[in-house]
């Protein structure tokens, strides 16, 4: 079972639970985006079971009729075993998303994977016409060019900052230099995208950026955070009339990731002790 003070971050370990938490987020004018945790299998057989458990989840999210997509990291479904098997298991949950009407979403890894990634969803996007999104990196050099590449497809891209530690001749290093080169592909999508623009970032400078692109270009937009981050805030650009989807991990392998958000800020270090301690 998960403890408490980790129930900020994950919504259980199991597809009824993560749908529970979706269905009142739904109720604050929220939607969902489910992630079952799980990362880097080496073997095929793990792979195929996590993206036959996204195929159920995509039926029961049609079943249950709460405003709910999914995202599914490739490494999670064979991109380690071989690009084959990740290109089949992408096709298979997004047959499944198309047959029933819930959109999936492509997460982005380490810049060894950004080629077979947007290759595949590239393809797999135009065959189903749209109701397939993927996620770009701010801190890439690369991904102006890749964005440009993206701007006629029909689907949806999220743009985040970039979480994974890449070489210095492919990534900006700097805080600084990453902000900036967020917002410049942000003006790029406004500029050049129809809509399908998904901004990923907890950062009010770049919420409201994106909040001032809008006004001057008039393209659709969505924000996108995680499950536990500026919760209140989720619910207050939701009222605003701002498309808000929350990213919602949930499954058994909840312990890295609950760790990981753990070191990542001081804030969620200092609420982990106080949850223990209390
Ligand atoms: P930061 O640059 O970390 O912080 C900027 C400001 O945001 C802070 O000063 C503060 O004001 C606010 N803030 C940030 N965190 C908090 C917090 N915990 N509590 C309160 N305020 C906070 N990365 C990938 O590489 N691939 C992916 O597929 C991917 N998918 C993502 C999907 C979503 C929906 C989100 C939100 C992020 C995703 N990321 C992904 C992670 C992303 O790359 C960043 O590492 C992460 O979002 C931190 O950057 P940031 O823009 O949120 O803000």
């Amino acid at each position: 079972m998960i403890p408490p003070i980790a129930n900020n971050f994950v919504a259980g370990e199991t597809a009824p639970g993560a749908l529970d938490h979706v269905a009142s987020l739904n109720d604050d004018g929220v939607k969902g985006i489910l992630n079952l945790l799980g990362e880097h299998y080496d073997e095929r057989q793990p792979a195929d079971e996590d993206a036959d458990q996204y195929v159920e989840l995509i039926q029961e999210i049609d079943k249950s009729g709460l405003d709910c997509a999914v995202s599914v990291k490739p490494s999670q479904i064979g991109l380690d075993v071989g690009d084959d098997v990740f290109v089949e298991n992408l096709e298979r949950i997004v047959a499944a998303g198309d047959d029933h009407g819930v959109f999936v979403w492509v997460d982005m890894e380490d810049y060894t994977t950004t080629d077979v990634t947007l290759d595949a969803y590239e393809r797999l996007v135009t065959e189903h016409e749209g109701g397939v999104g993927v996620c770009t990196q701010a801190n890439l050099k690369r991904t102006p060019e890749d964005l440009e590449r993206l701007a006629p497809l029909p689907g949806k891209v999220r743009l985040v900052k970039g979480a994974y530690s890449e070489p210095e001749e492919v990534s900006y290093k700097k805080k600084e230099r990453v902000n900036e080169a967020y917002r410049d592909c942000l003006e790029l999508m406004f500029e050049e995208f129809e809509g399908g623009i998904g901004v990923g970032s907890h950062d009010p400078a770049m919420i409201d950026y994106a909040k001032d692109l809008h006004d001057e270009y008039g393209t659709d937009y969505e924000v996108q955070m995680l499950m536990g981050v500026r919760d209140d805030e989720q619910r207050d650009l939701a009222a605003e009339g701002i498309p808000m989807w929350q990213y919602i991990p949930y499954g058994d392998k909840w312990f890295s990731y609950f760790y990981r958000r753990v070191r990542e800020r001081k804030e969620n270090a200092l609420f982990a002790v106080r949850a223990v301690l209390s």
